[in-house]
């Protein structure tokens, strides 16, 4: 198979249902000239995300950056947090906006995820809470993690942007933490164009989350707090409960991509997939692949631009580390050499293109390039 230069492979492509479907819905809330602040399809929304995901209570935000930022606030953490820096920027931007120090950790090499061994060294008086991510939606390990907050008395926010619906042995991973948030960006496996979430396990904490997010109004003439706007609108709840009548399908299609990938790549010296789990249903976000260059024998960016030349666009997902950025390189946790995991795969990893319709032919022919790129 070749693939056409007008029709560059990228990694990612948006869940698009059928675009018919979507004008019922639009038609509906011009009707209804109901067009944000909590209204018919929002409210539908929240009640099938719950019982999708299996969780109590979910608030929509605007989007995942805000839901990150917002979350933060609600339970008033200050001082520092632990996190990964091995994620997207966002995760430690939100706690930039909310005046609290990142304090960087190192990652687990089988999984990416923060490494619960490295957590407790990394505890100071300071420390009020640990923000980790489910990164590629492999779930971190929540009983380690909930192990040393419990002990030290820390709050845990997970970033759960690329879990939607996983679960492990059956349980939701969105049930863990005091609080998780999530993303629907156009990006992600469920969309709604922009969009976000946080998950809470308690009515109290629900309406606090949605004071926060509406300015901190609790009714027409009184504002308790000083809230933000991250309200998600109609459309973008309307999509959502589109999205819901297709999402089994697209993940069960990215599960073929992935095993497709998985059998494609057996044998490449140099060439690893992430393992999978026991006992974890996943949604299949990202492919990622890392890039040993003395087994591959060329660099993941050689591997990254020949690629390129065949009108195939991988990503560095997550390169550079959110601690090499100007923002955070100067604190005392993002030293070069403290966090040798993380700073070695980000220089071995690409995502491969990985959507409902990305053809098994184009899913062979990347695994072919691969393969025969290291001779
Ligand atoms: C997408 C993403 C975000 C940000 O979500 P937005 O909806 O784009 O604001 C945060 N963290 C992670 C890990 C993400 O993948």
């Amino acid at each position: 198979m070749r693939i056409k230069k007008s029709e560059p492979i990228l990694v990612t492509r948006p869940l698009l249902p059928p675009l018919a479907e979507f004008q019922v819905y639009l038609k509906d809330i011009w009707k209804s000239e109901w067009l944000t602040n909590n209204g018919k399809h929002h409210q539908a929304l929240e009640k099938a995300l719950c019982e999708y995901l299996g969780v109590k209570y979910i608030s929509l935000f605007s989007n995942g950056t805000l839901a990150l930022v917002t979350a933060l606030q609600a339970l008033r953490i200050t001082g520092e947090v632990i996190t990964t820096p091995y994620s997207f920027v966002a995760s430690s931007h939100s706690l930039w906006w909310n005046n609290i120090k990142p304090v960087f950790v190192d990652i687990d090499p089988v999984t990416c995820n923060l490494d619960p061994e490295k957590i407790e060294e990394a505890i100071t008086p300071h420390t009020t809470a640990i923000l980790p991510v489910h990164v590629y939606g492999t779930p971190c390990d929540v009983k380690r993690i909930k192990k040393i907050a419990d002990t030290y008395g820390l709050k845990v926010i997970y970033d759960a942007c690329h879990t939607f619906g996983v679960k492990i042995g059956g349980v939701p991973v969105l049930n863990f933490g005091d609080l998780s948030v999530m993303s629907f960006h156009a990006t992600k496996v469920f969309n709604t164009f922009e969009g976000g979430a946080i998950v809470c396990h308690d009515a109290a904490t629900k309406k606090h989350i949605d004071n926060l997010k509406n300015f901190g109004f609790l009714d027409e003439t009184v504002v308790v707090l000083p809230g933000i706007n991250a309200k998600m609108n109609e459309v973008q709840a309307a999509m959502g409960r589109l999205q819901l009548k297709y999402i089994d399908g697209a993940i069960a299609k990215r599960k073929r991509i992935s095993e497709r990938y998985r059998k494609g790549l057996e044998g490449i010296a140099g060439i690893s997939c992430l393992k999978v789990m026991p006992k974890v249903e996943y949604c299949y976000p990202y492919f990622p692949i890392l890039v040993a260059e003395p087994g591959y024998g060329k660099t993941r960016d050689a591997l990254y631009e020949e690629l390129k030349k065949h009108n195939i666009f991988g990503r560095r997902y997550f390169y550079p580390l959110i601690s090499q950025f100007p923002t955070y390189k100067g604190l005392e946790s993002a030293q070069p050499g403290r966090m040798p995991v993380a700073e070695r795969i980000t220089k071995q990893v690409i995502c491969l293109p990985i959507y409902p319709g990305l053809p098994g032919a184009v899913v062979d022919l990347v695994a072919k390039i691969i393969r025969d790129f290291a001779k």
